[in-house]
């Protein structure tokens, strides 16, 4: 018998919640982020669900776009982060990427460049996050400088990206929109600032383009539960299964460390999915797992390749039994929770040694 791991992908609830971010947005067109591999999914497989369905598709580099292309993904393609370098401008012209513009060396490049076609750029704008964009104040200079260069085509869209906007407390998403208007107000341009948790918590931040990544995959962003997020279907389920049960006597301890210690009489059942599976090292004692559609609790540290949960209270789990460490019935972000850590970095840091299994289209 084979390895039971598998990262199952309901492509049907990827549609579904890209219809959820489209009827949240109703008159934006909505750029669907499928950079990291389709933050660990596939791009290619997530990417051809995606692109009759969304208005255009974004990754972080030109490789990923590249990628994307050669898979025969015809959509354009949006590079959030633009141009390392300049010669990869001439493969961004050529394969109709779109590209950001968030600095003056970019910006050099792009005008100083010899290219096949003009350039569809997107003129990235510093509100607040502070990790690109140009500053509120060179705005109006920089797109002046993209109207006038015949390497830029004239539709040049203005973007921002938020900070906060997972916190409905915070007040730094309104800061951020206060201070976009205002550079936007004199530009006769199409603006885009929302990522998924704009989109869902931020109706006025929706604009022209909407640009969600994280909510596609079937999970919130957002710290509080929300109305908005409450019909995503999660896309991933990671599932392996029992291959071993043991009883442990109180006063006994599990797994490396011995930092679980038996407090009764325990039933201990291993299950074969380990950080080397994707599964999160620092998954603490108590993180909930599912086995047989039950919740029962991690005990003991996550190894490589396997776990131990503790069952006593499950007196019916047998070797073979199925296991849903993340997915349908149990959130991905309170996992991450348990682990000190954010569900995008789990479900983007899966590893190709777990197969991904498309279980509805
Ligand atoms: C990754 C990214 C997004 C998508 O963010 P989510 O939180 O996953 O929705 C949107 N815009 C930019 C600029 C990004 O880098």
């Amino acid at each position: 018998m084979a390895r039971p791991n598998q990262a199952r992908l309901d492509l049907g609830a990827l549609r579904h919640n890209l219809g959820i971010a489209q009827k949240l947005a109703p008159r934006s067109k909505v750029i669907a982020v499928v950079k990291a591999n389709g933050y660990g999914h596939g791009a290619v497989t997530i990417a051809r669900q995606l692109e009759s369905l969304a208005d255009a598709l974004a990754v972080a580099s030109i490789e990923e776009a590249v990628e994307l292309r050669d898979a025969g993904i015809n959509a354009p393609i949006l590079l959030l982060e633009g141009v390392f370098e300049a010669k990869e401008l001439g493969t961004a012209a050529q394969l109709g990427f779109w590209v950001t513009i968030d600095n003056e060396w970019q910006l050099r490049w792009l005008e100083e460049a010899v290219l096949p076609e003009p350039v569809h750029c997107w003129l990235k704008v510093d509100t607040g996050m502070h990790r690109l964009g140009v500053v509120s104040g060179r705005a109006q200079e920089f797109y002046q400088h993209l109207k006038a260069t015949d390497n830029a085509l004239d539709d040049v869209v203005i973007y921002t990206h938020f900070a906060s906007a997972d916190d409905l407390r915070s007040d730094q998403t309104r800061e951020q929109l206060a201070l976009f208007d205002a550079v936007c107000a004199h530009l006769p341009a199409q603006r885009s600032a929302a990522n998924s948790a704009g989109l869902l918590a931020w109706p006025e931040a929706c604009y022209d383009w909407v640009r969600p990544g994280y909510m596609l995959y079937g999970d919130s962003p957002l710290i509080e539960p929300h109305p908005n997020a409450a019909a995503l279907q999660p896309v991933m389920t990671l599932t392996s299964a029992v291959i071993s049960l043991r009883e442990v006597a109180t006063g006994e301890t599990v797994g490396y460390g011995a930092n679980w210690i038996a407090r009764r009489p325990s039933r201990i059942a291993t299950v074969t999915v380990g950080y080397g599976d994707g599964y999160p090292h620092l998954a603490a004692n108590g993180t909930p797992v599912l086995i047989n559609g039950q919740r029962a609790s991690l005990a003991g540290r996550v190894s490589m390749d396997m776990i131990t949960v503790d069952v006593t209270d499950l007196p019916d789990v047998q070797v073979g039994d199925e296991v849903v460490l993340w997915g349908v019935g149990l959130p991905l972000a309170e996992v991450a929770r348990h682990a000190g850590t954010i569900g995008y970095e789990l479900i983007t840091r899966m590893p190709a040694r777990t197969p991904r299994v498309i279980t509805s289209d």
